[in-house]
């Protein structure tokens, strides 16, 4: 039986009703963990407003801003989740960004700065956020990150995004390693191309869900809901033996050469 019930769980990179992460926190929610969020600030407070409002069914025990890329803002989650949690249980690293000319045309044309940043917010962050969370993590726990198969194979325009998603999948492999003792696990979910305000940067992402409907096993790509049962998986006892691994929750297309 999935039950949450008594997990203390922090979810990031939720946008908008159509974001992955918003998926997943609904699952943990329904299977019942206490949820916390984290939100990208901006000048104007439209990601505040937007993100508080539709999370408010939730209940959210914490709200916290958090770019990953500020330390301070990083520090101040984890202070505050021993402060108001005592402990943190689960942690949803579902977060990833590239500069939109990054994500067409020739990989080769990536410059320093592009790159630096995808590979900064979208793999390093993971790294830092384990860090934070280990502190609080005191009676074992569960992290689990959001990667796409363009980060093992060549995926047309996802380019440095394709390398960030490698750094993140090896990054997982360490962490595991390092955290096992303290009876943390961290897994990937690959998850199958889905429209969001992440996804539709990506040149061409409507052709590759075409390309997914039509040749994938299940001959559909997959939904926010479906990745979310996947995390509430990865995040529950019922996952107790797993550990550094990358789950493909993509209509089985991953298996397929031609
Ligand atoms: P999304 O746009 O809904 O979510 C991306 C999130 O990243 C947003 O909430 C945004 O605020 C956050 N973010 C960006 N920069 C940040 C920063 N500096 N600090 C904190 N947060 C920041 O899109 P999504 O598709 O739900 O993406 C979630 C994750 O799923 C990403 O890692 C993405 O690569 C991965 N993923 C998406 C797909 C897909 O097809 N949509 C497939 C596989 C994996």
């Amino acid at each position: 039986m999935l039950d949450l019930t008594g997990k203390n769980a922090l979810v990031t990179g939720i946008a908008n009703n159509k974001s992955i992460a918003w998926g997943i926190a609904q699952q943990l929610h329904a299977a019942g963990a206490n949820i916390g969020v984290t939100y990208l600030p901006d000048d104007k407070g439209r990601f505040e407003k937007k993100v508080g409002e539709l999370v408010a069914p939730l209940n959210p025990s914490l709200f916290l801003p958090c770019n990953v890329q500020d330390d301070a803002q990083v520090d101040q989650v984890f202070e505050t989740i021993q402060k108001d949690w005592g402990k943190l249980d689960i942690l949803i690293h579902c977060l990833a960004f590239a500069n939109r000319e990054d994500l067409t045309g020739d990989f080769s044309d990536t410059s320093r700065d592009g790159f630096n940043t995808a590979l900064d917010i979208s793999a390093y962050s993971l790294t830092r956020l384990a860090r934070g969370a280990k502190t609080v993590m005191t009676e074992g726990g569960a992290i689990v990150t959001l990667t796409y198969l363009g980060g093992v194979k060549v995926i047309p325009n996802y380019n440095v995004m394709g390398v960030a998603k490698s750094a993140l999948e090896m990054s997982v492999r360490y962490l595991a390693a390092d955290l096992g003792p303290s009876n943390i696990r961290v897994n990937a979910i690959s998850a199958g191309p889905i429209r969001t305000l992440a996804s539709s940067a990506v040149g061409g992402i409507l052709d590759m869900i075409h390309h997914v409907e039509a040749t994938a096993p299940l001959r559909r790509t997959v939904t926010q809901k479906e990745v979310g049962n996947a995390a509430a998986f990865l995040c529950s006892d019922l996952s107790s033996g797993i550990t550094g691994q990358v789950l493909y929750v993509d209509s089985g297309y991953e298996i397929m050469g031609m």
